[in-house]
């Protein structure tokens, strides 16, 4: 391999270096997602181990072998594994460790020998496609998921696939130990580019479009309850107010919770919010939305309902969050809630329909809490805690 030839060669592992720069920049700045680690160090040790291919470094052919052969293992593996932490799995490492070991023992037992070059290289290509085939199957959902997904696993799969007749490429010996103008170099570095490269921008363009996604989602999210904050209510109502011609509406306010906090402390006044915000949601139907309006208020919201059903699921509330039992988190701890209802059309503003039922709420702790408040004067009936 003359120079020129030899500056040519390294322009391939010098693309994975980038891409692993890439890759490891992705990771500091992108939570620390372990995927974008894993396939840092893949294209790290997959550069390296060309390097050290194309260099003859170390120029000992049995530890060139040897060494090469522990870099692309590596590169191999935190492939495989990155691509399992993509979607949370985890690589089944003990038949991953058994093909790549396999692989290793190959290369060294036919080091001596220049001519089993060929063996060298087909098992190191069907070691690489066993391992990433076992990854493709964790990941295998993704060929049901979204265009992006699905265009993913079919890229991985392709350049897993091709790996085995490009294994056929070598089809004669080098003259000397080394890299030569083989064809099967020049398919290499082809389908390198077009795959590795293609493949690493899906991967993050993927996850760059999930981070966008969950960021959507967190910014409706509550983050001590986990349930819709104001700004998930709002998108709920944006979305069913057109589709119904009424909807029920529930304020919900914790009784004392300021005496609860201070005779217990806010950790159990947080734990307090966490066990009512459960006792809401399943107190609810699937189509129905709640969500923590404020710092111990929660809002229902009801499509489609009546004054008499919003009613009913206000006071299927009330009775579940009276009659919770509250002993694991502090010995005697009883709480309860009052709530204020209504059923509004369609067209009433919601600005209007929410200072209705807050005057209800504030009625009803009027009134000595632990109650419900609806559409008739008079309708509150004091309940005894956990009737
Ligand atoms: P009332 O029966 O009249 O509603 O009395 P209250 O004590 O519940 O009402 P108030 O509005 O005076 O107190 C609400 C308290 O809720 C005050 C605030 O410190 C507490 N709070 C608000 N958000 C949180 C939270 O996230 N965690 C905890 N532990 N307390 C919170
Ligand atoms: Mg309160
Ligand atoms: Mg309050």
């Amino acid at each position: 391999m003359n120079d020129n030839e030899t500056l040519l060669a390294l322009a391939h592992p010098l693309i994975a270096l980038l891409l692993a720069a890439m890759f490891y920049g992705a990771w500091r700045h992108a939570h620390r997602q372990a995927q974008f680690l894993f396939f840092s160090v893949a294209f790290s040790c997959y550069a390296s181990g060309i390097f050290m291919q194309v260099l003859l470094w170390p120029p000992w052919r049995l530890a060139n072998i040897g060494l090469t052969g522990v870099a692309y293992a590596c590169a191999i593996f935190c492939f495989a594994r990155g691509l399992a932490a993509l979607e949370g799995r985890r690589l089944p490492w003990v038949p991953a460790v058994l093909v790549l070991a396999a692989m290793l023992a190959v290369r060294m037992a036919s080091a001596h020998d220049e001519t089993l070059f060929r063996l060298r290289v087909a098992t190191t290509h069907v070691a690489a496609a066993l391992v990433f085939l076992l990854a493709l199957w964790q990941v295998r959902h993704l060929a049901r998921g979204t265009a992006l997904e699905r265009l993913l696993f079919w890229c991985v799969a392709a350049c897993t696939l091709s790996l085995f007749p490009r294994a056929m490429l070598a089809t004669r010996p080098p003259d000397q130990y080394g890299y030569e103008h083989l064809l099967y170099w020049e398919v290499m570095q082809t389908s390198f580019y077009l795959f590795g490269i293609g493949v690493a921008f899906l991967m993050l363009i993927l996850t760059s479009l999930r981070t966008i996604a969950s960021l959507g989602q967190a910014s409706r999210r509550d983050p001590l309850t986990g349930m819709n904050n104001r700004s998930g209510l709002d998108e709920f109502l944006a979305a069913c107010l057109p589709r119904c011609a009424r909807y029920g509406l529930i304020m919900v306010d914790v009784d004392h919770f300021k005496q609860i906090n201070d005779r217990y402390g806010h950790p159990v006044g947080d734990m307090v919010l966490k066990r009512l915000a459960t006792v809401m949601e399943q107190g609810i139907r699937t189509d129905d939305a709640v969500g923590r309006f404020g710092g111990e208020e929660f809002m229902v919201i009801l499509p489609d309902a009546s004054d008499d059903e919003a009613k009913q699921v206000a006071e299927r509330l009330r009775a579940a969050a009276a009659a919770q039992d509250f002993s694991d988190v502090a010995p005697e701890l009883r709480c309860t809630v009052s709530l204020g209802v209504g059923s509004f059309e369609q067209a009433i503003p919601f600005e209007r329909a929410y200072s209705t039922v807050d005057e209800r709420l504030a009625r009803a702790k009027r009134l000595g809490r632990n109650r419900v408040v609806g559409k008739e004067p008079g309708w509150a009936v004091r309940r005894s805690s956990g009737a």
